[in-house]
């Protein structure tokens, strides 16, 4: 039983959409038809919020790994971490049942649902949402075990991620809007057919299981000597194969896919940039 829900924004303070969604339900309820379920609504990092950034020290969607939450807090978003920790868990003890936390990204991913596990409810979940957007995209991250990640919606008995793209840091686009609160209610109906035990027979879907996170190429004083290859830039969750070219190296040369066939997605995201991340792969399966 889904009893207690939280959607959170904010979490990065220049992501608009979310941020705009929570604030719009704030102030004038969720749609007619949801009102059985508990649901509240919170902008996590207001600092940064107001500050139309990322984050003011640090990025606060890393900041709840086990080690952290035990280790005194120093940066702001930190001590953010701390106290939604107080406030909402401890993680692993939370009355939240499902934390659904709401992202954009600059890369374009389209609508995306991010899962940490692959248990009954979020299989099932899962193969709904698909069924009801079918160009979604669902995104595995279960490379280790859910409470493992540093994500805040870990701090929910269950928590999963929504991240639609492409919308630059720092502005809302109506498209991005309405994906984002597409999903967002498709979930909840989701969890009203889950609470009353009348989930429908779904097919099993196409999901993408991260893999890992690559590198742009660097020389050794850490400078970039390549930009995202124009052939692989936008082309988030297509097929990447052996030969592609992947890199465009500054040099007029060009780098490409060495490995077997991968679905690059987070390609050129704005927020990871400092990271010199260029993509993170994942493989097809079915869940
Ligand atoms: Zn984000």
């Amino acid at each position: 039983m889904i009893r207690n829900i939280t959607f959170v924004g904010a979490t990065h303070g220049n992501e608009q959409s979310g941020i705009q969604l929570v604030k719009n339900w704030q102030r004038f309820g969720l749609p007619a038809g949801y009102s059985k379920l508990n649901i509240d609504c919170y902008l996590a990092n207001k600092a940064a919020m107001k500050a139309n950034v990322r984050f003011v020290e640090e990025d606060l969607n890393r900041q709840f790994t086990p080690a952290l939450l035990s280790k005194t807090p120093e940066s702001l978003e930190a001590q953010l971490a701390h106290t939604l920790n107080q406030q909402w868990g401890p993680k692993g003890a939370s009355n939240i049942d499902l934390l659904i936390d709401i992202h954009n990204t600059t890369s374009a991913m389209g609508a995306t649902l991010i899962i940490l596990e692959t248990d009954e409810f979020h299989t099932q979940l899962a193969r709904y949402v698909k069924q009801q957007m079918p160009t979604a995209n669902i995104l595995v991250e279960d490379e280790k075990p859910a409470a493992e990640h540093g994500y805040l919606c870990t701090l929910g008995k269950r928590g999963i991620m929504i991240e639609v793209g492409a919308q630059p840091q720092g502005l809302l686009r109506a498209d991005t809007y309405a994906l984002t609160a597409q999903m967002a209610l498709t979930v909840l109906d989701f969890v009203g057919l889950y609470n009353q035990q009348n989930v429908p027979g779904l097919p099993a879907c196409e999901v993408f299981r991260f893999g890992e996170n690559i590198i742009y190429p660097l020389d050794g004083d850490s400078e970039r000597l390549a930009m995202i290859h124009p052939a692989l830039q936008d082309k988030d969750f297509q097929p990447l194969n052996h030969g592609d070219p992947v890199f465009q190296l500054f040099n007029s040369d060009e780098q490409t896919w060495e490995g077997d066939t991968i679905y690059p997605h987070f390609i050129n995201e704005a927020a990871y940039h400092k990271l010199h991340v260029a993509f993170a792969t994942a493989v097809k399966a079915t869940l």
